[in-house]
Order: C-alpha cells, then structure tokens, then sequence
C-alpha cells in the first residue's frame, strides 16, 4: 500500500492525458469513480481528479482482467489507482481512453454504494450545500471550483504584472471602513456572564482594550500603503453580519481592492476597464470546457454576453447624466427616478441593458449617498464615486477618488455623523505628502457570480457562512 502511494509522482493528471496522443503507452491515474457501467465484456469506469470536468473513462476487459472479486467494492465514489494503457477512443465523446492491465486497479478506499449521496441524476444546489464534503465532487461545484482558481490567479497576474504590491491588511480592525455597522465583534469578554451579571461590558477589560470588530474592508489601510508604496491592492476576506437572506450575500466573503496614488478618477476608470476584461479574458481563454458547461447548463448564453464584454469600450457618464437618461426612457420603475436617489439594481441594469447596451461607468454621485471618503467635487453636491455597471448583473464595481485634502475630508466626517477621533491615522495621512489617489472594491464571489451564471452566491464560495449556517 505504502509503496503503491508512491505512484503520486509518476501519476498524470487526467487534464495532461488528455493532452498525450494516445499509442498504448503506460499511464497512471488517481482519482474517483464517477459512474460504473457493465456489459457483457467490460466494465466501464469514468475517473475524475478534478482536474477536467470530463473524467477519463477506464476500461477493463473482464475476460482478461484476472481476479474481478476485487472490483466488488469499486464503485461510484470509491478512490482508486489505475494502470492502463492510453488508446484511441472509439466512442465519440472523447479522444483517448485507458485499458485497465490485468489486476491494474487498486481500489484505495471504498464507497459504499448504498449510502452515496451522490447519484447519477441533478441534485439540486440546496441538497448539495447539505453535503458540502461532497459536492466538489459533482461537474456544477468542480467547475465553479477550477473557474474560481484562475481567477483568483488572473487577478493576482494583473496586478503583479503592472507592478502593483500585493498588502496583506489586517482581519480584526477596530474602525468602520463604510461607517455602516454590520459588524461583527471580536471579544473574548465573558458573554455569559455578563449577561447574567446584568452589568454592561467594560472594554478596556476586553482582548485589545477597546471594541474590535471583523473587518468590511481593507481600503483605508491600503490608502496607507498606497501613499508609500504608489500601486497597491488587497486580497482578502471580508466580513459583514448581514441579516439578509438573499442570493448575493455571505457574511464572510472574499473582496479585492486595488488603491493607486497619483491616481484621479480617470485613471481609476482606466484600471477598472482593463482589469474587467482582463480577467473574463483570461477566464474565457483558459477554462474553455467548464465555461461551454455553464453555457450549455446553467446560462445560457453567457459566453457570448462574456465575449462582449471582454471587447467593448466601456461607457463613461455621470450619476446626473444616468438620472436623465433613465427619466427620458419613459420607462417604469418600482423605485421612481429622481436626482438624488440611489441607483436600485433596476435601474442599473435598465443603464447596461437598455440604453447603453455594454458597460457603463458611472461617476460624480451625490455626497449624501455615498461615503465619506470620496472626494468632494467643485459643485460641492457630488462626490469622485465611481460604479462599474455590467449587463446581468447591475454593479460590479464601486470605488471612487478618495478624499486627499484634510481639512475637506474632517468637514465631511463631521458631516456624516462620524467622530474625527476614530479616524486619527486616516488623517494623519493627509498631513504628510498628501496626494490625490484613488479605488475600487470588488466582491470577488460577485464576479464568480457573473462569470458562471450561478444564482446563489453560496454556490461559487466552498464554505458558504450566512444567518444560521456555519456548517463544514
Ligand atoms: P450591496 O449593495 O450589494 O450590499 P454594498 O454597497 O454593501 O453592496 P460595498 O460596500 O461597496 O457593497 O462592497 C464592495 C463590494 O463587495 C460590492 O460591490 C460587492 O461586490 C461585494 N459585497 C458587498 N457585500 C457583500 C456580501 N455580503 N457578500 C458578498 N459580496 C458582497
Ligand atoms: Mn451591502
């Protein structure tokens, strides 16, 4: 057994098998059983390791095998080791195929056949989050799996490769990058306790001596490394006690977010558009298979929408230039449009769909509506935000210029409610070399989302966390 474990070198991925021609060379492969079949002369095996979407089918010939007692226990989710010889296919479905040798499949560890939760019929993806130990296993999961690994490695790519430092910020902050709440506490005080005591908790007692929270964001601790090291971005897990039950929210969730100094509202849009279709190009290039398989299985005709994307000029308005095209279309909202308002998932996606028919930038929204980080305009009504829209989906993206002048950025902390104190270091910074810079945050399992037409975020994040489910 030991010694058969060691095959783990010579062995080939089931993707660079594919790859060999095939000419009755001896090929290794580890992996699981998806299906079993039997016919009079052969029983037919189809592999998987997770490398492909297709597994590679594995035939034996029973006549010659040898001792077929030992394939009793190889069944649908059993781990084995094959050695075969790499042919042609005769059938259509796939090029090259493997003929067991005699004795040649080890079965490692057996799956019961009784109790697999895994048939060969559709689960539905709330069954499937029930068995998360096991739904990787399946083509939907295994493929929302491999597309989320490139490009998460596209992401990384795009930035290293125009020189961007890659900061790791801190998970447990004590500041509210959106001053939104949604927070979660991180305390080690005695919660029980406490509540029986009646009496309220006194934080200078608590881990860090003062309250301390999950982070929502990393962008003002990115500001800092922006203002030293030029081009920055942040990758990381991202926290937010939304009490929503909805498709396109977790707790916790993965963002990334790019802040670049010397760096205006214009060139955050540049960066914005390129860094879009660089990773649906990237994405569409190399996870060819699994994308026709979301096309074909779960949207159709998400390859052509990608494609687009991937070529068009992005549109570039204003928030008061979107008000009045959505005014003028005479078109009928649940939320009526006025100037001032936030734009609603509705009216985003009439904008993308509608009248501009591609992606829109929009920039300069109202101050009231958006944080108080963004940077003032001249009108003194509107602020450097900057949304990304896309057809599908609405908001991809939201960034803006940040607020570079001190004395502008105190006036509109006050302004927002919000005490200047908590934010001591943030303005510290506008003291010292100060310079207009900008970004942008993207909730990576959003782009997922909308790369692989899946509906429910919990299906394009391995361990989904919202209200009530922390399981796995
Ligand atoms: P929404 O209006 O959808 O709740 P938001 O305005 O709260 O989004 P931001 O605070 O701008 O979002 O966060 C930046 C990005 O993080 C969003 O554009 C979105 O892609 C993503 N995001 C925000 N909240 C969540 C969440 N709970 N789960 C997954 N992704 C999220
Ligand atoms: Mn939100």
């Amino acid at each position: 057994m030991m010694g058969r474990m060691n095959e783990h070198k010579k062995s080939l991925r089931i993707r660079d098998i594919f790859q060999l021609e095939p000419k009755n060379q001896e090929v290794p492969v580890q992996g699981w059983i998806r299906t079993r079949r039997e016919s009079k002369q052969n029983i037919f095996f189809e592999i998987n390791d997770g490398s492909t979407l297709k597994g590679i089918q594995v035939v034996v010939d029973k006549e010659n095998y040898g001792d077929l007692s030992s394939l009793e226990s190889a069944n649908n989710g059993a781990a084995v080791e094959v050695q075969g010889t790499l042919v042609a296919s005769p059938g259509k479905n796939q090029r090259s195929e493997l003929l067991a040798k005699p004795e040649g499949i080890h079965v490692v560890g057996d799956s019961p056949q009784e109790n697999y939760p895994l048939q060969k019929k559709r689960h539905s993806f709330e069954f499937l989050r029930e068995i998360a130990h096991l739904r990787p296993r399946t083509n939907t999961l295994g493929a929302v799996s491999r597309v989320r690994n490139t490009m998460s490695f596209a992401i990384h790519r795009f930035f290293q490769e125009r020189g961007f430092q890659y900061i790791h910020t801190p998970i447990i902050t004590a500041s509210d990058a959106e001053g939104a709440g949604e927070m979660f506490q991180v305390t080690t005080l005695p919660i029980s306790d406490l509540a029986k005591s009646g009496k309220s908790p006194d934080y200078q007692q608590d881990f860090f001596g003062r309250p301390s929270f999950l982070t929502v964001s990393g962008q003002l601790e990115a500001e800092i490394y922006a203002l030293s090291m030029k081009n920055v971005y942040t990758f990381g897990p991202t926290f937010r006690a939304e009490n929503s039950n909805t498709s396109r929210h977790l707790a916790e969730f993965w963002m990334i977010e790019p802040e670049m100094a010397f760096c205006d509202i214009d060139c955050n849009m540049d960066v914005a558009e390129d860094f879009i279709k660089f990773i649906l190009k990237t994405t569409l290039e190399e996870r060819e298979e699994d994308m026709n398989f979301f096309n074909q299985w779960i949207e159709k005709g998400i390859l052509d929408s990608l494609q687009r994307v991937s070529e068009s000029t992005f549109h570039r308005i204003t928030y008061t230039e979107a008000i009045k095209a959505l005014e003028d279309s005479g078109a009928k909202f649940d939320y009526p449009v006025s100037w001032g308002m936030d734009l609603q998932s509705e009216h985003e996606k009439y904008l993308t769909e509608v009248v501009y028919k591609g992606p829109v930038m929009v920039t300069d929204y109202p101050k009231e509506i958006k944080a108080f980080y963004m940077k003032l305009n001249d009108d003194e009504k509107t602020v450097g935000a900057l949304d990304v829209l896309v057809p599908r989906l609405g908001e991809i993206i939201g960034g803006s210029q940040r607020e570079h002048r001190k004395d502008v950025l105190i006036r509109r902390i006050q302004e927002m409610d919000l005490d200047p104190e908590d934010y001591w270091w943030y303005i510290d910074l506008r003291t010292y070399g100060t310079v207009p810079h900008s970004g942008f945050g993207l909730g990576f399992e959003r782009v997922i989302q909308y790369v692989t037409g899946m509906q429910n975020i919990r299906d394009v994040i391995p361990f989904p966390r919202t209200v009530n489910s922390a399981e796995f």
